[in-house]
């Protein structure tokens, strides 16, 4: 699992795991990776997806007027205005 907070670093900041060791199969966090036992191993850099630090419309338009404010929706990887 990824993104989650290292059990091995807990007590330090940014250790969430977002490193992935491919010699051990595991993931683990920034400070693990400093470790000398990952020197030789090759190593993965994991990027949360961007789904999710996106919010729908649903799911704020409770909140802001978009009265006034082009909507767009992306379809096929473009961008297309809605009526
Ligand atoms: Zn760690
Ligand atoms: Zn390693």
């Amino acid at each position: 699992m990824f993104f989650l907070a290292c059990g091995s670093h807990g007590h330090i900041l940014e250790n969430l795991k977002n490193k992935y060791c491919v010699a051990y199969i595991e993931s683990a966090c920034n400070h693990c990776m400093e470790a000398r036992t990952h020197a030789d191993h090759m190593v993965i850099t994991v990027y949360m997806h961007v789904h999710k630090d996106v919010v729908t419309l649903d799911g704020i338009n409770t909140h802001i007027d978009f009265s006034g404010i082009q909507v767009y929706r992306i379809y096929h990887n473009h961008l297309q205005a809605c009526p």
